[in-house]
């Protein structure tokens, strides 16, 4: 990862806020809305929203 988030637990690579994967910049992340994203992650977090229907 090339940030640093105090909710970021290095051991699991989930979010620890979230408890769930870390993907800087999804809905309830402290970074989300101020992150710039990369075209990689948008798609995660399109399927990510896709999942949840
Ligand atoms: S999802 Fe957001 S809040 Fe959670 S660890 Fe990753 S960057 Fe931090």
């Amino acid at each position: 990862m090339s940030f640093s988030c105090k909710n970021y637990d290095y051991g699991t690579d989930n979010c620890r806020k979230l408890k769930a994967e870390c993907i800087p910049g999804r809905r309830g992340c402290v970074l989300e809305g101020r992150v710039n994203l990369s075209e990689e992650l948008e798609k995660r977090l399109k399927e990510l929203d896709q999942k949840k229907g």
